[in-house]
């Protein structure tokens, strides 16, 4: 078997014409084995192909006791570092993305809320509003299922490779309000804008000072039409100009850039916990997905 050496030094004599003052890769005599399984090593890390090192003398010897098609061999190389890189970049993006917990679809239990369109919610999972730069909110109480929805959305685009970020809404805007005190919001502001999908959780719990919702707004702003943003809130939509910002001017800019290509997602129901909490113990197993075990009467509640 030949080797390339592609480290080779230039193959450049004095006064060579430019043409021939090119490297060239040299096909080196065929090398031992052992000579050749280091530089291969050496090439193979050189182009960053780990999965290709840590497998292909597995791969090589399970093709020859079986006598398969060499041909076949780089192939399974090749799609196994596809594979390894494609997990490590999902990988890489739910830990950037900062979720506060791992929550999937899968274990969203739909029945609980009747009003949530659970089809609505299984096509947004497949992503492509993301590419359309659409934007999702989800309205309803304290409890109803509005941050496991939103970080089940999250995984989904992360598992897309796609990049996610997530904060609450009072933590966006103190670190915004930080960068700006620090002279750094251009840096902050372009991080926001980078990422494909943007969840802003809990836009709630406090009203905005007219700073904090004049950063709001800029990053929203910013990512109109560059990509999504998911908000959730426990307040209904048509009330959020007097809370958050005390200025319909801005509110009413706000929500334009917001709902110009919006989904929306009602939530509807009772606090899952608490209405967790008051049924019978095997009820609460089967997670209301109908698959436990039949309840008895008088059996399992406490
Ligand atoms: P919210 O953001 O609306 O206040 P959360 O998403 O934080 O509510 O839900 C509170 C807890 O209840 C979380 O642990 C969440 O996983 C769980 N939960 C809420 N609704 C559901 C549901 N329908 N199915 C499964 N778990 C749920
Ligand atoms: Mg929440």
């Amino acid at each position: 078997m030949a080797y390339a050496k592609l480290s080779g030094a230039l193959l450049v004599q004095k006064g060579a014409p430019i043409a021939e003052a090119v490297s060239v890769p040299r096909v080196t005599p065929a090398p031992s084995t052992r000579e050749g399984d280091g530089l291969l090593a050496r090439h193979l890390k050189s182009l960053k192909l780990p999965t290709f090192l840590s497998q292909y003398q597995r791969v090589a010897q399970q093709y020859a006791a079986e006598g398969l098609d060499p041909s076949g061999y780089l192939l399974r190389l090749a799609e196994a570092e596809l594979i390894e890189r494609e997990r490590q970049l999902i990988e890489r993006r739910i830990k950037q993305a900062r979720f506060p917990a791992v929550k999937n679809l899968d274990s969203f239990d739909f029945a609980a809320v009747p009003s949530l369109d659970k089809n609505l919610v299984l096509e947004l999972a497949r992503c492509e509003y993301i590419a359309r730069q659409e934007n999702v909110i989800a309205i309803g109480e304290l409890g109803i299922g509005k941050t496991h929805i939103a970080i089940g959305l999250g995984m989904a685009a992360c598992q897309k490779g796609l990049s996610v970020g997530f904060i609450t809404a009072i933590s966006l805007i103190r670190e915004l309000l930080e960068a700006r005190d620090e002279q750094r919001l251009l840096r902050l502001q372009r991080r926001l804008t980078g990422y494909k999908l943007l969840i802003i959780d809990e836009l709630a719990y406090v009203p905005l000072t007219t700073a904090g919702a004049e950063l709001l707004f800029d990053v929203v702003s910013q990512r109109y039409e560059r990509g999504s943003t998911i908000i959730t809130s426990n307040l209904p939509l048509d009330e959020w100009y007097e809370v958050f910002f005390g200025s319909k001017q801005l509110a009413g800019a706000f929500m334009d850039r917001l709902t110009h290509h919006v989904h929306i997602l009602d939530m509807q129901g009772e606090n899952y916990r608490l209405r967790q909490s008051k049924r019978p113990l095997q009820q609460r197993e089967d997670n209301g997905t109908g698959r436990g075990k039949r309840i008895e009467p008088g059996v399992g509640s406490r």
